[in-house]
């Protein structure tokens, strides 16, 4: 099963996608840690994609597309994944489409969790997040049993450097942009299906694990 989370930042995609793959043994792919992960090893892909990503820009399609392309073909999404923060825009889209087309796969099923902008914004500059494990704390209506400290692995927490105030509204601005259009595709498509997000993390994940099993 091909599964694409979409939301905005902060809506709780990564939460909920780390939350089903324990349950469902789904792949989780996550551009937004690839792009990290590129720009923590310095990798040539992370210089290009560093002034984007540190400003709140989209990376342009030629980067994105290119490495997201790369990753799925790794087996751990052979038979099935989910998909968070790709795509961002409907020429990803398209290009998520054609690419599954051509192991004559396709994408079951788009998730959109909504969440209100105000609640959005406290929520991104209160997150804290394990690089190590993917977990992700909010200082107070999620903290981790000790302050600073992965609940997982143990690892340290770190607050990212987009989460700050000025960039989180230009991230909110540009993915506002491209929702609607990349909303209308998989409407148009009889694939959408929206969630309430402004719940307890637990409710959503029961939503979503019906949603998975069996398509109510
Ligand atoms: P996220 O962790 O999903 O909020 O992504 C962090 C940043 O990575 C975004 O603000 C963009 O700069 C970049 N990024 C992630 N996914 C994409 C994408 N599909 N297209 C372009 N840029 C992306």
């Amino acid at each position: 099963m091909y599964v694409v989370l979409l939301g905005l930042p902060g809506a709780g995609k990564g939460t909920q996608a780390a939350r089903l793959k324990s349950d469902t043994g789904l792949a989780h792919i996550t551009t937004g840690e690839l792009f990290r992960e590129n720009i923590r090893n310095n990798t040539p892909l992370g210089q290009k994609a560093k002034p984007y990503v540190e400003s709140g820009q989209l990376v342009p399609d030629e980067i994105t597309i290119g490495m997201f392309l790369e990753r799925i073909k790794a087996p751990d999404c052979r038979e099935g994944c989910m998909f968070d923060g790709f795509p961002r825009n409907v020429e990803q889209a398209a290009a998520l489409d054609e690419a599954l087309a051509a192991r004559g796969k396709q994408i079951d099923r788009a998730i959109y969790i909504y969440v209100e902008q105000d609640e959005l914004v406290s929520r991104l500059a209160g997150r804290w997040s394990c690089q190590k494990c993917g977990a992700v704390y909010h200082e107070t209506s999620q903290p981790p049993a000790v302050a600073g400290v992965c609940d997982n692995c143990g690892a340290q927490l770190t607050q990212r450097a987009d989460d700050k105030p000025e960039v989180v509204r230009t991230r909110l601005e540009v993915n506002l942009r491209n929702l609607e259009p990349l909303l209308e595709f998989y409407r148009k498509k009889g694939k959408l299906t929206e969630v309430d997000g402004d719940r307890e993390p637990d409710a959503i994940t029961e939503d979503l694990k019906r949603l998975l099993d069996d398509g109510s």
